[in-house]
């Protein structure tokens, strides 16, 4: 028997490690503890125990307002605001980096359609798109969604971001580490730089395929 508590300590002492030491660090788990996430996250051929992927199987009931192939929206069993709608992939996919691009694109669109739709159904002023990853960002439920809020004039949502100070040295460095990490994920060949210029063909890198292991952990280390 796969002892949970004492597996969630250990995804959570790898997932502190640099990322170069966590590949070593997989010989931690024993084959029944693998078995075990692998059973959770649907990989071994069994379905995940996840609350919206049955619910995009029709297995639970939900107040379905928008579904085709890939896409459903239903209203959000705890509203913020009447007609508050969640936007999600039919597919199991815990964190937006996750998403395939044309899965994405797809579900952008929805929350697009969504978002006019709510807002004339309910007669709201304004809408806000919230979309939550990882359990340090408020994200109680593991499969990729997106909240469609509508805004009333003196509703009680608070969305409270409090600005911190950066030096512009700091500015400077995230700036450029962003960009270079956008680059390689980028789908398109061409890259900008931040004037806006193309400023290289991006070439089609390979990168080495990760362990099984690794990508459990990977995946393990940013959900709930
Ligand atoms: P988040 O905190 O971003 O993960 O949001 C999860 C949202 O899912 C919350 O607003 C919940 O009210 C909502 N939710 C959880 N279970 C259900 C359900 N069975 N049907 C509809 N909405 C749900
Ligand atoms: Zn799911």
């Amino acid at each position: 028997m796969v002892n949970v508590k004492e597996l969630q300590k250990k995804l959570q002492e790898i997932a502190k490690m640099p990322r170069e030491e966590q590949a070593k660090a997989a010989d931690m788990l024993t084959e029944e503890e693998i078995e075990f996430i692998q059973k959770q996250q649907g990989a071994s051929g069994e379905k995940p125990q996840c609350i919206f992927c049955k619910i995009a199987a029709h297995e639970i009931p939900a107040k379905v307002v928008y579904e085709d192939d890939f896409i459903m929206a239903f209203l959000d069993i705890n509203p913020v605001n009447p007609g508050h709608t969640l936007v999600i992939p039919k597919e199991h996919y815990e964190v937006l980096p996750q998403v395939p691009p044309d899965r994405a694109a797809l579900i952008m669109n929805t929350v697009r359609i969504l978002s006019g739709a709510v807002f004339e159904a309910v007669d709201a002023q304004g809408a806000t798109i919230m979309q939550n990853n990882g359990a340090v960002a408020g994200q109680a439920v593991p499969h990729v969604h997106f909240h469609v809020i509508p805004r009333f004039e003196g509703d009680k949502v608070k969305i409270d971001m409090k600005p911190i100070k950066l030096e512009e040295k700091q500015f400077e460095e995230i700036q450029k580490k962003i960009i270079e990490k956008a680059r390689t994920k980028a789908e398109k060949k061409v890259v900008y730089d931040i004037s806006g210029k193309p400023i290289e063909e991006k070439k089609e890198e390979k990168k080495p395929e990760s362990t099984k292991k690794e990508k459990l952990i990977k995946i393990k280390s940013r959900i709930p």
